[in-house]
């Protein structure tokens, strides 16, 4: 069974598949730590093989191997002679621009058998990508650049699809696909990875995404269109400190304008949510991150706007609600219509 590629390209099934998965770029191995969180499904169910239809997963990740050195290094080498079979290519962590890297490197992983030399992240990147069956930048630092590429960094930090370009197709005829966050969500990512690999088994279509590479059905809605405390905003209720359930905006929270579902999907197993349990959304899942973004604890320029209209109409539409709020709270007046309780006791205490 083959599916075809956005490029019209045909892609073979396979059923079994290697993730080599490198953190070696700027990065601080959050993504893989944050992804061991992940229900939907977990990575051991995908590499236990309890997930029907998936392909046979062989996972090549630093942070998890039981194997070092050479031992855990091997795969990545096979891959890059062409030997190793069908991979998906997973990035994490900013990728440095190593023609400004003066007399050094910025990263790199692994030594060249020949000479002994480091072998930077960037050219692993440039070996294997192109042989890649599908390539995941995870995180915001590999998708976009994030804190790494900030005004002012002297390595030149850019995001996978700036590193490769955008119109990168990989050997399954992909765009690179895009899961951003500071960390990832964990089922974002896992997802995604599930969904990929059903691809790769012939068993799904083409993974649907946005023109910023990210999976549509996770990065469509806003965080405001999901939050806990969108009811405050709408009524005009706002926070002016960390201590309040009302809505954040004026403390700094960018919600109503960055793409993110935490707030709907929470951290771990449905549990937090960055603004439904307190922290303001600093927007860690946008391209802009982090320089549009800062100084983080201000309100955003927009939203002083948007919370001065909401705050006459809120007022007002509060006032109403709790008009309304106290005529729902009363039971119909049919309810009423007995001069006698139709139970069989007296009461000892006297009658409404
Ligand atoms: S806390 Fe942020 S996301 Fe939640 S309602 Fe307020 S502005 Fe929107
Ligand atoms: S709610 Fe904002 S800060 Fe929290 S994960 Fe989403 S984008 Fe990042």
């Amino acid at each position: 069974m083959s599916e075809p590629g956005p490029t019209g390209q045909t892609a073979t099934a396979v059923d079994e598949i290697h993730i080599l998965w490198t953190s070696e770029g700027m990065s601080c191995d959050g993504d893989t730590v944050s992804m061991t969180n992940a229900t939907l499904p977990s990575i051991e169910d995908v590499v236990l093989g309890l997930v029907p239809g998936l392909p046979r997963v062989h996972l090549h990740n630093k942070v998890l191997a039981p194997e070092v050195g050479d031992e855990f290094m091997a795969p990545f080498h096979r891959a890059a002679r062409g030997e190793l079979g069908s991979f998906i290519l997973v990035v994490e962590g900013s990728i440095p621009n190593e023609k400004i890297n003066g007399d050094g490197y910025w990263t790199s992983m692994g030594n060249h058998p020949e000479t002994g030399e480091p072998i930077t992240v960037n050219e692993w990147i440039d070996r294997l990508a192109p042989q890649a069956w599908a390539v995941v930048a995870i995180g915001t630092c590999a998708t976009y650049g994030g804190i790494h590429a900030m005004a002012g960094n002297p390595t030149g930090c850019m995001g996978l699809a700036d590193y490769l370009g955008w119109e990168f197709r990989s050997a399954g005829g992909l765009p690179i696909v895009n899961v951003p966050g500071c960390p990832v969500q964990p089922d974002n990512f896992m997802e995604t990875l599930t969904w990929l690999l059903y691809q790769a088994a012939g068993l799904a279509p083409t993974i649907p995404l946005d023109e910023q590479l990210r999976p549509t059905w996770l990065f469509g809605k806003t965080v405001h269109e999901g939050c806990d405390r969108a009811g405050y905003y709408e009524q005009g209720g706002f926070a002016y400190d960390y201590n309040s359930p009302k809505c954040q905006v004026k403390i700094g929270c960018w919600g109503p304008v960055v793409n993110c579902n935490v707030t709907k999907r929470g951290w771990m197993d449905g549990v937090g949510g960055c603004p439904n349990v307190g922290g303001i959304c600093i927007a860690c899942t946008m391209p802009g991150f982090p320089d549009k973004f800062m100084p983080f604890m201000d309100q955003p320029p927009g939203g002083t706007l948007s919370s001065t209209l909401t705050t006459g109409y809120g007022a007002l539409v509060r006032r109403l609600r709790s008009i309304t709020n106290r005529t729902a709270n009363q039971e119909p007046k049919w309810h009423h219509n007995r001069a006698e309780l139709t139970s069989g006791y007296q009461p000892r205490w006297p009658r409404r």
